[in-house]
């Protein structure tokens, strides 16, 4: 098996020798040290961060920084002029807050997330392929024109096409470009698959790279059976950088983008939690500009695992991230589960005083007693749910959800 590209892309970049886990934690104390000093030197709000920790243990000390304080401290939170700026995502208003949250990113923030990116893509992307960007594009900066930076550098094509296209025009952008490779969100990308196999589109993929919402190992299957082609999964958030995490040949999780990131995985209580454990994502951003992050609650959940990748890699891996849930439902299981009934091809869930009410789309004839009873099966006993399912409409029907699903 082909080792993954992370571990010589980082060891060139970085210029980390010897190659190995001691060197890889030396490097990582290094650079927090010199972020730690770069926040306090340039943002009274970091006043609180030691001089220096002498181990990446000592990283505990430090407290836990949460959304709220984000947004609450976001100004303080900018580190660099608002010239050296070249881009802001304003992400949904938060659901705990009720505040937007803003992210900044210099051109060097940005360029180090366009060379993590090509690293991950060249796990499966060659010099003279064709890739598909089903991300949102249209400006500089965005993550659809960061992938096609990626993509280019790799010596292939990019076409970025957004996320609201409807499943016939996103054919027709899949054919106009001969793509032979996808980048997409890993549902509507499901639901994608599922209509050209009902319009009879045949494809032909040699991978595909899924990120910017929950894939769990159930629609990750899916997708690779309905697609015939390798599946990988990308982990990364705004916080992050966008990037975070990229899938190598073993398929065995997902390598971290250690070099720019330090990863903790942690309780309830803010306990830190041995690798290995299920926790919440904790991101401390080692390279970031304009908006550096120490111990920053992500929301996330998922698993770290330190030991050597099948692959050979001996970067940390992180195992079936996710948001973690506040509501009745969670929408990721609720996916696994509704997609595993071939015929549908997408569906929303709202919650009310009322109950649930499910709306689904077929592709074929459904047995839908069944389909209710899956979904019954993940909610409260006394919750009354309703149904109604329509077939697809060919020519306009598109994804439910342009960005991340969400249970309304
Ligand atoms: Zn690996």
């Amino acid at each position: 098996m082909k080792r993954s590209r992370i571990d010589e892309w980082m060891q060139q970049n970085e210029r980390i020798v010897p190659w190995n886990r001691k060197a890889v934690e030396r490097y990582q104390l290094e650079k927090l040290n010199e972020m730690l000093a770069y926040c306090r030197q340039h943002s009274a709000f970091y006043s609180y961060l030691p001089e220096r920790i002498d181990s990446l243990k000592e990283i505990e000390m430090i407290p836990l920084m949460t959304e709220k304080d984000f947004i609450a401290n976001a100004e303080a939170l900018l580190l660099v002029s608002q010239r050296d700026v070249i881009h802001i995502v304003t992400d949904e208003t938060s659901a705990t807050t009720g505040k937007a949250k803003r992210i900044f990113y210099t051109e060097e923030d940005q360029a180090r997330t366009v060379d993590f990116f090509s690293c991950g893509l060249g796990e499966f992307i060659c010099a003279g392929d064709s890739t598909l960007v089903c991300m949102p594009g249209g400006t500089p900066g965005s993550i659809g024109s960061l992938v096609a930076r990626a993509v280019e550098r790799l010596g292939a094509r990019a076409t970025v096409i957004g996320t609201d296209k409807t499943y016939r025009e996103m054919i027709n952008a899949l054919q106009a470009s001969e793509a032979n490779t996808i980048v997409a969100m890993p549902i509507p990308l499901l639901s994608f698959a599922r209509y050209m196999k009902a319009e009879r589109v045949k494809i032909n993929l040699t991978g595909v790279l899924v990120s910017a919402d929950t894939c769990t190992p159930e629609v990750e299957a899916m997708l690779r059976e309905e697609l015939d082609c390798e599946i990988y999964p990308h982990y990364g958030s705004r916080e992050s950088g966008l990037g975070g995490a990229i899938t190598c040949p073993a398929h065995a999780g997902m390598h971290l983008w250690e070099s720019d990131l330090y990863v903790e995985i942690i309780d309830e209580a803010g306990n830190v939690l041995p690798v290995g454990s299920q926790g919440e994502i904790v991101l401390t951003t080692l390279r970031r500009q304009a908006m550096p992050l120490i111990r920053y609650r992500t929301g996330d959940v998922g698993v770290i695992y330190a030991e050597e990748c099948s692959c050979g890699s001996i970067v940390r891996r992180l195992k079936n991230p996710r948001r973690r849930n506040i509501l009745v439902l969670d929408i990721a299981d609720a996916d696994s589960v509704m997609f595993s009934h071939k015929q549908l091809l997408d569906y929303r869930i709202a919650l009310s005083a009322e109950g649930c009410s499910l709306e689904a789309v077929i592709v074929k004839p459904i047995d839908e007693v069944e389909l209710k009873k899956s979904l019954a099966g993940l909610l409260p006993d006394d919750m009354v749910l309703k149904m109604s399912v329509r077939r697809y409409n060919a020519k306009e029907e598109r994804p439910f959800f342009s960005k991340k699903r969400v249970i309304l």
